[in-house]
């Protein structure tokens, strides 16, 4: 099949093809498929859901929004969808190609680029330092420090790092209004009060994470460099809460 070109919001480099989305005739046999649908139950995070995020954005309804992005990454590429689709809609390959575009969209930091090319270029192909690497998890296993809540600090830390910055949402309250999500927090911050960051972005912190344990912060608790910051707000105020974060804060 010849490729149908529709850019609309994506850039030109590695763009889906917009005939590929067209395909979807939103039948839903692909949705029982999904463990990322079975996981939520949002239409977002199923195929067809992602499916009509792409169109979306290759027909300028849509920006190339954070949603798309996490939905993108959220994705287990696990192509189960594939072939339970009878027009033979590809969303993994869709989604695939999202997170490249992601990568040109939100572009890393320079910390994070430099970790993520360490990480997989020198790191992965080279056993004696993946070996390396390894060895403070063994340390803790053999002391047996129970290390739950510090490796998945250090997961999340790595992940922060490999992966386009933005918010994690990780719980929404019934109503749907308010959101308790990870926020990515620029390093200028590092020294400020707690307060600061709750007067700055108007939300309020939930907790912590500090080198693996939950934190439930006074009003004098200082952010430290790899704090891992749970905050709540109206989710309306998620993606400027985000922008404010993402930059130092502004002089008084
Ligand atoms: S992706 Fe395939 S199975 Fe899923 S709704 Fe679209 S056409 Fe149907
Ligand atoms: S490839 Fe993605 S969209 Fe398809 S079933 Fe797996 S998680 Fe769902």
């Amino acid at each position: 099949m010849s490729r149908t070109d529709q850019l609309g919001n994506f850039t030109p480099q590695d763009a889906p093809d917009y005939g590929d989305v067209l395909q979807c005739m939103r039948c839903g046999f692909c949705l029982p498929t999904c463990p990322t649908f079975a996981l939520t139950g949002r239409e977002r995070s199923s195929p067809r859901g992602r499916v009509a995020l792409a169109r979306a954005v290759a027909e300028q309804q849509l920006e190339f929004t954070d949603a798309v992005k996490h939905e993108a990454f959220f994705c287990l590429d696990c192509r189960a969808c594939t072939t339970a689709c009878p027009s033979g809609v590809r969303a993994g390959e869709v989604m695939e190609i999202c997170r490249s575009q992601a990568h040109q969209q939100y572009p890393l930091k320079h910390v994070g680029k430099s970790f993520r090319e360490f990480i997989l270029q020198r790191m992965l192909p080279n056993p004696a330092l993946l070996e390396k690497s390894m060895l403070p998890a063994r340390l803790y296993q053999r002391l047996g420090i129970p290390t739950v809540a510090t490796v998945k600090w250090t997961s999340d830390q790595m992940l922060r790092r490999l992966l386009p910055q933005g918010h994690v949402p990780e719980h929404v309250d019934p109503s749907g209004r308010i959101a308790i999500a990870e926020m990515p927090v620029d390093p200028g911050w590092i020294g400020h009060r707690i307060r600061d960051i709750e007067q700055a972005t108007g939300g309020r912190l939930a907790y912590l994470t500090r080198l693996g344990e939950g934190l439930l912060p006074d009003s004098d608790t200082v952010y430290q460099e790899g704090d891992l910051l749970h905050l709540a707000l109206q989710r309306d105020d998620l993606a400027t809460a985000e922008r404010i974060l993402d930059a130092p804060p502004v002089a008084p």
